[in-house]
């Protein structure tokens, strides 16, 4: 029996994660190694550790009935321990090894059928312009591993920008993505246990800036065969994986209206936090379902959602302005707990709830919402 959830990875997926699974009536386990973690001040106890502290790993096996992370971006070392001594751990270290390499993870969706942008591997100098005159310009190039939020990322229109992003990566492995011009980008989170038992969340559309995540619509303005291709091809993703738990498959829509998948996160992920107030279970709550054995819940969509991102701005720590946010009652406010709003840093969130779709009114006060928001000195 569970009765004790450990999570590798204090930030607020994990704090979210945590706050369903205390909600459930287990207890949970978080190793950081930042005290008092998003994740920890929800959480019975952190272990402050690195993630790939194995004496802390062995502790945090120890101490819990199943292991899960947060994020990809853990040592897999830390994974295939647990596995090795016999620890209950999900994903599987299979999982996060395909997940967390950018090209064994696109080699994969080809294997299961699904397109993706595309690419080629570049490890020496004489890779880019195999890469340039194989795949076309303009291009992304990206670290292979390691990458999250936009970083250790180039767009490049020449030879010579790609050369000089080679030089940037300092020896990195890399991929060299064609660069896609979409039409939007899409999001499916889905959650599987097992061959028989897999939901999925209706499709969300992303807005990035700068590569973070800015803003997430839900439903996607998209027709439904579209709809119903990218959940089709994010559960095929998810079984062909095998995951245990929730996942989520991001998606480039292209004017001609094909998919082409970008990106698999093993885990809850930024576009699915609507999911906590517009429908009837969240992608968190399905992860504990789907970690602990629980059957797993057809999500309904309550409402459609306009999720947006509250980034730290580098100049002060106390976020101003809630009083006239929350003045709308269709919004909820989820603030995380960190101590620092360095600059670009996620921080909070809010969702804005909307009845039948969204339109650009819609979208336009969630915008003028996101302005109340202003970062200031805790005196001023
Ligand atoms: P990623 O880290 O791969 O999710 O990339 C972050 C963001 O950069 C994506 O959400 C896109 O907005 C943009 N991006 C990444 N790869 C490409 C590409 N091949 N073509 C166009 N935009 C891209």
């Amino acid at each position: 029996m569970i009765a004790t959830i450990g999570v590798i990875g204090g930030g607020q997926l994990g704090r979210m994660f945590a706050l369903d699974a205390k909600r459930m009536g287990y207890g949970v386990v978080v190793l950081d190694p930042t005290p008092h973690s998003p994740c920890g001040q929800i959480a019975d106890d952190q272990i402050v550790a690195p993630y790939d502290d194995m004496q802390a790993i062995e502790e945090l096996g120890r101490r819990t009935d199943i292991v899960t992370y947060e994020f990809e971006n853990i040592a897999i070392e830390s994974v295939r321990y647990l596995e090795r001594r016999g620890y209950a751990v999900t994903p599987s270290s299979a999982v996060l090894g395909i997940t967390q390499d950018r090209l064994l993870e696109k080699a994969f969706v080809r294997e299961c059928g699904i397109a993706t942008a595309d690419f080629e591997a570049i490890e020496r100098i004489e890779d880019v312009r195999r890469a340039v005159s194989s795949v076309g310009l303009p291009a992304v190039m990206k670290t292979v591993r390691g990458g999250y939020d936009g970083k250790g990322q180039w767009r490049v229109d020449s030879l010579a920008a790609a050369e000089r992003a080679f030089a940037q990566a300092r020896g990195a492995a890399l991929i060299f993505e064609r660069f896609v011009h979409f039409e939007r980008e899409l999001s499916v989170i889905c959650a599987r246990q097992s061959p028989e038992r897999i939901v999925s969340y209706p499709v969300t559309e992303n807005v990035h800036d700068d590569g973070i995540l800015a803003i997430s619509i839900a439903p996607a303005r998209v027709p439904p065969g579209v709809a119903a291709r990218a959940r089709a091809a994010a559960e095929t993703i998810a079984h062909g994986l095998g995951i245990v738990g929730t996942c989520c498959v991001e998606f480039f829509l292209t004017p001609g209206n094909d998919l082409l998948v970008n990106e698999i996160a093993p885990r809850p992920h930024n576009s699915g936090h609507y999911t906590i107030d517009a429908t009837s279970c969240s992608q968190y709550e399905q992860h504990v379902r789907a970690v602990c054995g629980l059957p797993l819940s057809p999500p309904q969509l309550l409402r459609s959602a306009v999720m947006v991102n509250v980034l730290g701005a580098g100049t002060g720590n106390h976020l101003s302005g809630v009083e006239r946010l929350l003045a709308d009652p269709s919004i909820v406010l989820h603030v995380y707990g960190k101590k620092h709003a360095v600059a670009r840093r996620k921080m909070a969130h809010f969702t804005m709830l909307v009845d039948g779709p969204i339109d650009d009114a819609a979208l336009e006060r969630a915008r003028a919402a996101q302005a109340t928001l202003r970062w200031v000195e805790e005196d001023a």
